[in-house]
């Protein structure tokens, strides 16, 4: 099956009981059963419910995974990944982070004896200093957040299987419909669903999916004893949004590509990060693994000032000031006091992520009406 048979059929199936065509809500906490232990595949909705399942394998079919597991936020995706791994276990991932995540490494697991390496991962040859007996993981982002530096997901994967480390892929930016790590080496691919997958801003939800059945059954494992799942409510929203995924990414690229051009050539505008362009330093790995270039671009004003920014960020009118990407609606965003402000200041500096940067995430309205809202915002900085 292609992409987008997949989307809208893919964990599919029409309602065994009554034959509705769309999987039912089943808001339930708990399932009878006919005798002590005896039922059908249901007991307790912490571990399973029909609502959630459908999604799952329907995320899992869009990655070309064999399972899928859902979690109450991305966040919680990413906790039950970490833990996997035991204290005095070592992470290598990169220095260009959701700022979440790289909140939860520090601030919360460092403290349970994981140590993190922060480090410039476009360089796959940047691993070799810090791998050692003790590393277990490489956790990736890419496209990362805010600068859309590309890492070679392929070239890393290798890396790790010489050493034996498990590879996770935080794909959230490129959705599965732009973008499959599992086909490229990696052991698990993590999505905040809250985003592309959704795609209303409507529900806040993560995924894993993996292909290994004993890597599914820890995180199941995990998953069901911590206890971060989704309800059936959001689970049937996610999988309502998920049958126009590929006609949104389309239109998401399209729009993208316009907005990214249009900065490029203002007068007022100085960097435009975007990995579509030819002479983005990682241009080349994203044509690789990627289908196209997604609707995320960060840039910067010429007349370069925080000020002047946060006066660009007011004077939009269609692109919304707010966190998150990835639904209909266009945003604006200030990483460093918004989606990054949990990052010191210091450290994202030293990465490249300055105080005046803006992004974007671009939604599917007419590209001529966005055109024309960046235009006049352009107009008063
Ligand atoms: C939003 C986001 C997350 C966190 O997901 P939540 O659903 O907000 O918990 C993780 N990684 C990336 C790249 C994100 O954009």
């Amino acid at each position: 099956m292609k992409f987008g048979t997949k989307a809208i059929h893919a964990g599919v199936e029409p309602d065994p009981t009554t034959g509705a065509i769309m999987t039912p809500i089943y808001q339930t906490s708990t399932y009878v059963q006919e005798s002590p232990g005896k039922h059908k595949g249901y007991a307790y909705a912490r571990g399973a419910n029909p609502t959630r399942n459908a999604l799952q394998k329907s995320i899992a079919a869009l990655e070309d995974g064999k399972f899928g597991l859902c979690f109450s936020s991305g966040m919680g995706a990413t906790d039950a990944v970490i833990k996997l791994l035991s204290p005095g276990d070592e992470v290598i991932t990169s220095n260009d982070l959701y700022g979440g995540s790289y909140r939860m490494f520090k601030r919360v697991f460092e403290k349970f004896g994981i140590k993190f390496h922060f480090i410039d991962l476009t360089d796959s040859k940047n691993i070799h200093q810090y791998l050692n007996a003790n590393t277990k993981l490489m956790w990736l982002e890419t496209p990362s957040n805010p600068l859309m530096r590309i890492i070679d997901i392929a070239a890393c994967c290798e890396v790790a299987k010489k050493h034996n480390i498990m590879v996770a892929v935080d794909n959230t930016f490129a959705s599965p419909y732009l973008q499959n790590p599992l086909a490229l080496g990696a052991d698990i691919v993590m999505h905040s669903v809250t985003k592309y997958l959704g795609g209303h801003s409507d529900v806040i939800m993560g995924a894993l999916i993996v292909n290994d059945e004993k890597l599914y059954s820890d995180l199941a494992f995990i998953a069901n004893s911590c206890g971060a799942v989704p309800g059936p409510q959001d689970s049937f929203l996610v999988l309502r949004g998920i049958k126009t995924l590929h006609l949104r990414m389309e239109r998401h690229c399209f729009n993208g590509t316009k907005v990214a051009e249009f900065l490029k050539n203002h007068a007022k505008v100085g960097k435009v990060y975007w990995p579509g362009f030819s002479d983005h330093p990682n241009h080349d790995i994203a044509k690789r693994q990627m289908r196209d270039f997604g609707g995320m671009i960060s840039f910067t004003l010429k007349n370069d000032t925080v000020e002047n920014a946060i006066k660009l960020m007011e004077s939009v009118e269609l692109f919304s000031l707010a966190e998150s990407l990835g639904g209909v609606e266009s945003l604006i965003n200030h990483p460093a006091s918004m989606t990054h402000a949990s990052i010191p200041k210091e450290e994202r500096i030293k990465n490249g992520l300055s105080d005046s940067l803006i992004r974007l995430s671009v939604g599917v309205e007419d590209i001529e009406d966005l055109l024309a809202d960046l235009d006049n915002a352009l107009a008063k900085v």
